[in-house]
């Protein structure tokens, strides 16, 4: 037995929102089964942990759908080269526990550790703090099977690397990825509430923490809550622009704060603090549709205020906005690409309809500071106004079409934006 096989009509996202039209779907078990389906196969995607919001990792009608999560696990780790090893279907959760057993750390982790980690880097997923790229800088190597159903390594040394990362998923199936490692280090989290956005000293504020959250629902100006995740090797900043919450808080107004990693000081290991939520917890039941936006950091204030004056219709559709920073990424198609960024990420409530037209006032007023989406969330910005965004489009195209000639692994997302 190499696996198995289904009709892959009700496969769907976490959130529900997408059925994948795939003919098939496959989970093999072993990389000589993957191989061969790969090369056998006309159209290929891979499935990660489906947490994304849109059709990016969908082939369409006529092709496969390759989860990768039948294939042993595997997390190497070398304490001396204070490197991870890991396959690309394990998720952040079991990567973070496996990594700090052995007294080493990630330098950072999105907002919830349920991710897969190929799926991850593939859209230039991030986490928070003014010195943090997306959590595809840790990558220094990956590992595809690649259209013929060879196997490639492309390293931080290789010029194709740039490209080989936050590639979505049109290269190949990431099979593994190597990260580098720091030593395991403590963090300790605060909430503080009721930010004012008048006189909002952003860069003070996004400073204040290794990792820094502001969240609001936009139903009042300014912010409910800002998240201040602070290593404990580094110093205290204060923070005179909130007051300290008194009890444990979740982002999301009304939901209880058990999902939620520790909060009030209590210092803790990094894997359990820089996540906003526990790993032994599903976040939420998937009741959501999410989009984010990430801007240069210098417009931040500027484009909060642009989102200040449609604050009614926003609100009305919101769960809760959370407003980031990332470092600027090498990565060609990262959405952090060349600029230090402002992420401005919303989780709408799950009601396509209401939401979409939302999404397109919203993207017209954010419009003059060249937002660019997030790759696994829902968008309206036209395809030819997104290419213009990423200076190196034609690099990607010119290694996707060296790595895979005929296009197996493109689709419609993919074809769209890689278009000459
Ligand atoms: C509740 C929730 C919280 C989130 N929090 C954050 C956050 O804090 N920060 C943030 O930036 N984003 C966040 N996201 C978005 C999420 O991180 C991305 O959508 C990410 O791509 C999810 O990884 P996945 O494995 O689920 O990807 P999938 O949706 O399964 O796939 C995404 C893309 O990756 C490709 N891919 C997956 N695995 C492989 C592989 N092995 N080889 C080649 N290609 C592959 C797919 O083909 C597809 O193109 C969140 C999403 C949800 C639902």
């Amino acid at each position: 037995m190499t696996g198995t096989t289904e009709t892959a009509g009700t496969v769907t996202n976490w959130a529900r929102t997408i059925t994948y039209q795939a003919r098939e779907f496959h989970r093999p078990r072993t990389a000589d089964a993957l191989a061969a389906l790969v090369a056998g196969s006309a159209r290929i995607r891979v499935l990660g942990s489906g947490h994304s919001f849109n059709r990016i990792a969908d082939p369409g009608p006529d092709g496969v759908l390759v989860s990768t999560v039948g294939l042993p696990p595997e997390t190497e780790i070398d304490t001396a080269a204070r490197t991870v090893r890991v396959s690309g279907g394990v998720r952040y959760a079991e990567l973070a526990h496996a990594v700090h057993a052995h007294g080493l750390a990630l330098p950072n982790m999105a907002s919830l550790p349920h991710i897969s980690v190929a799926g991850s880097v593939a859209t230039g997923t991030h986490g928070s703090g003014v010195a943090n790229g997306p959590l595809a800088a840790a990558v220094r190597e990956v590992e595809l099977i690649v259209a013929d159903g060879s196997t490639v390594t492309i390293g931080r040394d290789d010029s194709r690397f740039a490209g080989a990362v936050t590639s979505l998923g049109a290269l190949g199936v990431v099979t593994a990825l190597t990260l580098d490692l720091e030593p395991a280090y403590e963090v300790e989290q605060r909430v503080f509430t009721e930010l004012p956005l008048e006189g909002l000293d952003f860069a003070a504020v996004a400073a204040a923490g290794y990792s820094v959250s502001l969240f609001t629902d936009w139903r009042e100006p300014g912010f409910r809550q800002v998240w201040v995740k602070r290593r404990t090797d580094q110093p205290a900043v204060s923070f005179p622009w909130a007051a300290p919450a008194t009890e444990p808080m979740h982002p999301v107004p009304g939901m209880p704060a058990t999902y939620c990693t520790e909060q009030l000081g209590v210092p803790g290991p990094w894997h359990e603090r820089l996540p906003h939520f526990r790993a032994e917890f599903t976040p939420s039941n998937g009741e959501e549709i999410q989009s984010e936006y990430l801007l240069p950091r210098s417009a931040a204030v500027d484009a909060l205020d642009a989102i200040d004056g449609i604050r009614s219709p926003v609100a009305g559709v919101l769960q809760t906005c959370e407003v980031r920073t990332i470092a600027a990424d090498p990565q060609w198609l990262s959405p952090a690409h060349g600029r230090d960024s402002v992420a401005l990420h919303f989780t709408w409530v799950r009601d396509e309809a209401a939401v979409l037209p939302v999404v397109r006032r919203l993207e017209a007023v954010l419009a003059p500071f060249d937002p660019r989406p997030h790759w696994g969330k829902v968008y309206e910005i036209p395809s030819t106004v997104v290419r213009g965004l990423y200076a190196h489009l034609a690099d990607f195209r010119a290694l996707a079409r060296s790595l895979d000639p005929a296009g197996k692994f493109t689709n419609a997302f993919v074809q769209d934006l890689l278009d000459d």
